[in-house]
């Protein structure tokens, strides 16, 4: 059972339970105390947990039916990507890229290589900062100087974006459906920026009990924090790719996905 089910299992049933029996409330006052739990939890929930959404142009996750995998890398284009294009060049395997627009107008040449060796991309705001607290306007601008930025410098028009962690904004909907985005989550995150992980790790995190249509979730660079797991990441990957093929799985990429749902 996914962790956030636990977690939401355990918020919703045990905190107004917990409550009632500490402060024996009166029944009205009970049922206004869980209706306030049960809407501030929701919210939180909601916002924090990119797996929970019911927006029909939110991709979770690829079709069940298909023996489909998809391997995505956030916050590139960065000095280390040539590194990771290699690898996969290597490996004859298609990835997506969800770009930054910063970085993008940092290391043009290298957000066209990834281009250029046949990889989707998605748009992952400006400058990666926090959405959930933002007023509409910096949400809208984020997103749009990006889509440009993409559109400049890699004759793309992204379908899809990635909100910053995964965390919702209550304005995303509205500005996704003006611009026609979709917005994109994942199934399985191998938590590659943590300090002390290994390529074992990553590895166990993403190959134990994939299944058809798994969404990946990696980082593409050592980014600003000096994302440490870059390297573990880096030496995991051909294993990773080596095992999934032998399972059966056929690597797709953001756009086959699209095509296929909608
Ligand atoms: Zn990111």
């Amino acid at each position: 059972m996914p962790k956030y089910i636990i977690v939401a299992l355990l918020y919703f049933f045990v905190t107004p339970l917990l409550l009632l029996f500490l402060f024996h409330t009166h029944w009205l006052m009970s049922v206004f105390i869980i209706f306030i739990i049960y809407s501030i939890g929701g919210l939180i929930f909601y916002i924090v947990y990119p797996q929970i959404d019911f927006s029909k142009n939110t991709i979770l996750r690829g079709p069940k039916n298909k023996n489909w995998v998809m391997l995505t890398f956030d916050d590139g284009p960065s000095q280390d990507t040539p590194q990771l294009l290699d690898l996969l060049r290597k490996h004859k395997v298609p990835a997506t890229f969800f770009l930054l627009g910063e970085k993008i107008l940092r290391y043009p040449s290298i957000a066209q290589a990834i281009v250029h060796d046949g990889h989707s991309i998605g748009n992952h705001t400006f400058s990666h900062e926090k959405l959930t607290f933002k007023n509409k306007r910096f949400v809208h601008e984020t997103i749009s100087q990006t889509q440009k930025i993409i559109q400049n410098n890699l004759g793309i028009d992204a379908q899809c974006i990635r909100a910053p962690h995964g965390f919702k904004n209550v304005w995303l909907y509205e500005i996704l459906n003006e611009k026609k985005l979709k917005l994109v989550s994942w199934t399985k995150s191998a938590f590659d920026t943590e300090k002390n992980v290994t390529s074992e790790n990553i590895k166990k995190r993403i190959v134990k009990n994939i299944k058809n249509g798994d969404i990946i979730l990696l980082h593409d660079g050592r980014g600003m924090n000096n994302n440490p797991g870059f390297m573990s990441m880096i030496h995991a990957l051909p294993e990773i790719i080596i095992q999934l093929k032998k399972m059966n799985f056929e690597f797709v990429t953001l756009t086959d996905i699209v095509h296929e749902i909608y």
